[in-house]
């Protein structure tokens, strides 16, 4: 076998002498294929030959025939052969496809030029010089749509920023804002937009515009319905606020006698109770004092009705007068009043006694130039020397009632001392 193939070898070499053919790898190996089908030699290299050009379809094995084609070199041509022109121009159109710009379509020539060449010569797809263009072309076109993306980006936060800034400045309308809202809102119409981002933002910004003005009229009618409601409101806060008033006078007046403007007995019963409270809390000690003008009935029959009226209210300004506005005095009821007194020291009581006493005893009441003398009685019971409130006015009414009976124009208290 080793001696056949270099048999083989050897009139290659010299049958390619004799044609005066170059031994180059191709010519060697053609010549080699014809010398050992001639001596029908037995090398495995054949048999891989023989059977490749068996695997081939029965066109490209009449190829090889009439070419006498023999080497790998010449089967590759029939296999590149196997891809068509038109197969190859349909993957120039998948290729066109796939490079089609999505956004910016600046890009758009360079494709449609390199892919019309394709489509006139498809065998270029195969070229190294296609694919480096290919990948050039695909490269830009990211790079582009990248650019377009960071543009549009950046304009929507522009519009987005200023259309904040215009709601934030509508909403608090006043003066200055308003100023401020409206300069936003050209500023909205003026941006200038990116190249790129002229088509669909463009049509945002219009939008966000008419936003801005439907806003504006909405705005401007609840500020006239606002303003017709504040009216509406001020003028019921003011209905309110009389009524409270009225209210409170007829609180006050249920609680104040019409002659003397001092508080009535309703107003008493409400006061002693406070005065209760205060002493259980705080262990405020009071008196109370029951006054009684004496032979007052005397008055109205010698000067007339009026003429008590007048000897009432004046009695009743002189209680007031000495007493502080913290203590109480109240109309009780006709001629009988009452008075409610805070004290530290019981000498303070007698103090302000004497005081009443005194103002009265020693002065006279003048009504049309009448001179009336007004003597008065007193029962006084202090609150500490009682069980309850009700048993110091039960006692302070009996001091008073035994002050009239025993020779009237006296205060008298309950530990008996007797002004
Ligand atoms: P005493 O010394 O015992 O207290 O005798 P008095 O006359 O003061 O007492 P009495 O209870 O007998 O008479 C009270 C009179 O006061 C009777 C009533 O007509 C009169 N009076 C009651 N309220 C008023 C009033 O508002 N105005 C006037 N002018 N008189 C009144
Ligand atoms: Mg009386
Ligand atoms: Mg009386």
């Amino acid at each position: 076998m080793k001696t056949q193939i270099v048999e083989i070898i050897r009139d290659t070499l010299s049958s390619l002498d004799k044609k005066d053919i170059q031994a180059t790898p191709k010519n060697y190996s053609k010549e080699f294929y014809t010398q050992a089908l001639e001596k029908d030699a037995n090398i495995a290299d054949l048999e891989l030959l023989q059977n490749t050009i068996k695997s081939l379809d029965y066109n490209e094995q009449k190829l090889v025939v009439e070419n006498n084609y023999n080497t790998y070199s010449e089967l590759s041509q029939i296999l590149l052969n196997r891809i068509s022109l038109d197969e190859l121009r349909e993957f120039v159109f998948v290729i066109e496809e796939l490079l089609q710009p999505s956004i910016n379509y600046e890009i758009e020539e360079k494709i449609e030029y390199l892919t019309q060449k394709l489509i006139d010569d498809p065998k270029l797809i195969l070229s190294k010089d296609t694919a480096r263009n290919l990948r050039t072309i695909s490269h830009e076109r990211i790079d582009l749509d990248r650019l377009v993306v960071r543009e549009k980006a950046s304009d929507i936060v522009k519009l987005t920023t200023l259309m904040g800034k215009y709601f934030e400045k509508s909403i608090i309308q006043s003066g200055d804002s308003m100023t401020e809202v409206i300069g936003i809102k050209n500023e909205i119409e003026d941006l200038s937009l990116s190249k790129h981002t002229n088509r669909e933002i463009g049509l945002l910004q219009t939008k966000l515009i008419d936003t801005v003005y439907n806003l504006e009229n909405t705005i401007e009618k609840n500020h006239v319905e606002l303003k017709q409601r504040q009216d509406d409101f001020n003028n019921l806060h003011e209905t309110i606020q009389q009524l409270q008033k009225d209210l409170e006078k007829e609180k006050e007046q249920k609680h104040i006698d019409y002659l003397t403007g001092l508080l009535n007995r309703r107003a008493y019963e409400i006061e002693i109770k406070k005065f209760e409270k205060k002493y259980k809390v705080f262990d405020s000690s009071f008196a109370i004092i029951f006054l009684d003008i004496d032979h007052f009935k005397k008055i109205n029959d010698n000067y007339g009705h009026d003429c008590g009226d007048f000897v009432l209210k004046t009695f009743g300004q002189i209680l007031k007068m000495l007493t502080r506005d913290e203590d109480k005095v109240v109309r009780y009821g006709g001629e009988e009043f009452v008075t409610l007194i805070r004290y530290d020291e019981e000498k303070d009581v007698i103090k302000y006694l004497k005081r009443i006493k005194n103002l009265i005893g020693k002065n006279n009441f003048v009504y049309n130039n009448i001179k009336i003398k007004i003597k008065f009685c007193a029962g006084v019971a202090l609150r500490t020397n009682y069980e309850s409130y009700a048993d110091t006015i039960n006692y302070a009414d009996k001091l008073l009632y035994k002050a009239k009976h025993t020779g009237r124009d006296k205060i008298i208290l309950d530990d008996n001392t007797i002004i």
